[in-house]
Formats: structure tokens, C-alpha cells, sequence
């Protein structure tokens, strides 16, 4: 009786299992979803390196998109110049554009009546984009160059990061304000466009026509002398891109361009603002510019000598907030950069 009892109860196990390894083999298990690899912003890696690539100088790819191998910093003082913004660490540039600054600066001192210049941002160590302002200044070659003059006392790193740059324009913002704008910085303006380094100046429209007032039967300079948005605060001025690894800017149209050109400028300032249609349908999420967005040698330049990161706590108040807050969103950066970079790498045949 017993017996049967115990070999009832084994059936009866040995039938459950059955059912319930059917049951295990119908229910169908979920894979595990494959994580992929969130795309890394490149401005978040370049945004980060604290030093120059110890490589062989070179501009590679593109003003808007691009990176610097063998970048050098412009000294933070020199005789003729001030670097200002000190915290940003954008004082970086090809060694053409470094010595171009000293040069500039030494020749606007000797001849152009002013004490010296204050010098705004180049690049980041490696170039590349950045985590605020400019679409430009990654591979090396572009300065903003502050349109008032250096003070005659050396300022200390807080005024630096504070003192505000002075806007040329007057209320209207369609003319030179003749309280700020002087015929040195027509002198200054017309020095820089005398290298022949340099490809264009940027400036806003309002100062090409000062210049175009000031310049008299002089034109030729004029014609690398372009307008643009903004610069009333600075003017920028970039040089040629002369080496094989970067591409160059096409050049500047013929003539001084003061006439039809400008009156198109004009035109553009003064036009009524159009409200913005909202756009139909949910809002498309921007692609994220990460390294796949980039030449491929820059890959090599950001890994090249292990580079040492800012940290989100180096921060400190006195960095302005745009690039606190995007610093504050970035803190993944704190891991290593090269675990950063094969993460976001998806073409095999780049070699580190
Ligand atoms: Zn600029």
C-alpha cells in the first residue's frame, strides 16, 4: 500500500514537471534588449580636454567642423596683448595663428595708436565644437578680437572674466556710435587684413560701412573685410587654412564690397520680424553631433597622450553659466575618455 502510494506521488510529480517544462517551452522569454550605445555630443569630448594634442600641428577638417592637432596657447599676456576669459580655456591655436596674434598685436602697438589688444577665444586645446557659443573657431585658425582697447594696467583674472567688451553701435544699431568708434579702429581693422595669413575679418555691417566711409581712394583691403551677424562687440578674424588636412574657405568676391552687397545687409537688418510658425507634428529630436559627425583623424587627436579632463567639481562660480549648466549635464566625462570614444565608435576601421 505504501508502495503504491510513493509511486502514486512520483507520477504525479513527474506529470507536473512535464506540464510546467511545456509551459516554460510556450511562454516565450523576452530577449534581452540590447543596449545601445547612447551617441556622445563631440562637443562634450573636446569640451573637456584640458591640453593640445602632442602631435604634429595641423588644422584638420573644416572651420564649422573640425579639430586642431598640436595646438599651442596664446600666452595669457604679451606686450601688445591680453588674453581675456580666461576659465573658457579657448586660448589654443595653430602655431600660425598663435604667431599671427603676437605679430598683430605688436604692430597695432607700434603703429595704429593703440596700447595693445584683448584677445577672446580661439580654440579649445584640440578644437572641435564646444559646449557654448560659436559654430566656428574648431580647427585652429579663427580669433575674436576685441574691438576696445587694452587697458594699460594687466588685468587680473576676475576682471577678465567680467569686464564686458563694448559694442560699436549707437541706439539704432544700423550706425557706429561716434562716442566709442575712433579712426584707430579703422587702422586696427585694416592691419589685421594686411597679413597675408589672414582670409577674412568679420564685422557687422554697421562697421563695414564706417570702413567703407573711412577708407578713401585705399579700397583693396576692404574686400577681405566681410559683414556678419553680431561682431559689434568683436571683430573676427580668421586665416587661411593652408595645409592638406583641412579644407579651404572660398575666397572673398571682387571689389570693396560696400555697395549693392551691403545695401543687402541693410535690407536684412531692417526687415520686419516674422513670427515663427510653429512647426506641425511632434518636434524632431536634433541629431546628436557625436565623433561620426567628425573627420576621422580627429579621433586620433582627442585620444592622443591619454588626455588629462576638467572635472565638473573643478567648476567654480566664476565660470559663466551657460557652460556650468552644460557642464552639469555632462558629467558621464568624468569616466575615462577613451572608454568615452570606442563607445561611440561604429566604424571598426578607425584605429585608435
Ligand atoms: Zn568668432
Amino acid at each position: 500500500m505504501i508502495k503504491r502510494l510513493i509511486g502514486m506521488l512520483f507520477i504525479s510529480l513527474a506529470c507536473t514537471s512535464l506540464v510546467n517544462a511545456e509551459a516554460i517551452k510556450k511562454e516565450k522569454i523576452p530577449e534581452k534588449k540590447q543596449e545601445k550605445a547612447k551617441p556622445i555630443a563631440a562637443k562634450k569630448l573636446f569640451g573637456f580636454v584640458l591640453k593640445g594634442a602632442d602631435l604634429k600641428a595641423k588644422a584638420i577638417g573644416y572651420y564649422t567642423r573640425g579639430c586642431l592637432s598640436g595646438g599651442q596657447p596664446l600666452a595669457v599676456n604679451g606686450e601688445a596683448w591680453q588674453a581675456m576669459r580666461l576659465s573658457r580655456n579657448r586660448n589654443w591655436g595653430h602655431p600660425v595663428l598663435i604667431k599671427f596674434i603676437e605679430e598683430f598685436a605688436k604692430k597695432v602697438k607700434e603703429e595704429d595708436g593703440w596700447n595693445g589688444i584683448l584677445v577672446g577665444d580661439l580654440s579649445q586645446p584640440r578644437g572641435g565644437p564646444m559646449l557654448s557659443g560659436h559654430r566656428s573657431h574648431q580647427m585652429g585658425l579663427d580669433a575674436d578680437i576685441w574691438l576696445n582697447e587694452m587697458p594699460d594696467k594687466r588685468m587680473t583674472y576676475k576682471e577678465r572674466e567680467e569686464i564686458s567688451a563694448v559694442s560699436m553701435l549707437d541706439k539704432t544699431r544700423l550706425a557706429v556710435n561716434p562716442n566709442v568708434w575712433t579712426e584707430n579702429h579703422v587702422k586696427v581693422i585694416k592691419r589685421a587684413t594686411q597679413f597675408k595669413a589672414v582670409q577674412r575679418v568679420l564685422v557687422h555691417p554697421a562697421i563695414k560701412k564706417a570702413l567703407c566711409k573711412a577708407a578713401g581712394d585705399d579700397r583693396d583691403w576692404l574686400r577681405k573685410v566681410r559683414p556678419w551677424w553680431g561682431h559689434h562687440y568683436h571683430m573676427h578674424i580668421r586665416l587661411k587654412c593652408t595645409e592638406p588636412s583641412c579644407k579651404a574657405q572660398g575666397g572673398t568676391p571682387a571689389g570693396d564690397g560696400c555697395g549693392k552687397p551691403l545695401d543687402y545687409w541693410f535690407k536684412l537688418l531692417t526687415r520686419p520680424v516674422k513670427p515663427k510658425k510653429k512647426p506641425k507634428g511632434p518636434p524632431k529630436k536634433p541629431r546628436v553631433k557625436d565623433l561620426n559627425w567628425m573627420p576621422k583623424a580627429c579621433r586620433v587627436v582627442l585620444k592622443a597622450g591619454d588626455p588629462p579632463l576638467l572635472k565638473a567639481r573643478q567648476l567654480n562660480e566664476e565660470i559663466e553659466l551657460p557652460v556650468r549648466k552644460a557642464v552639469a549635464k555632462a558629467e558621464e566625462t568624468d569616466d575615462k575618455l577613451g572608454e568615452l570614444i570606442e563607445s561611440t565608435e561604429t566604424d571598426s576601421s578607425v584605429k585608435p
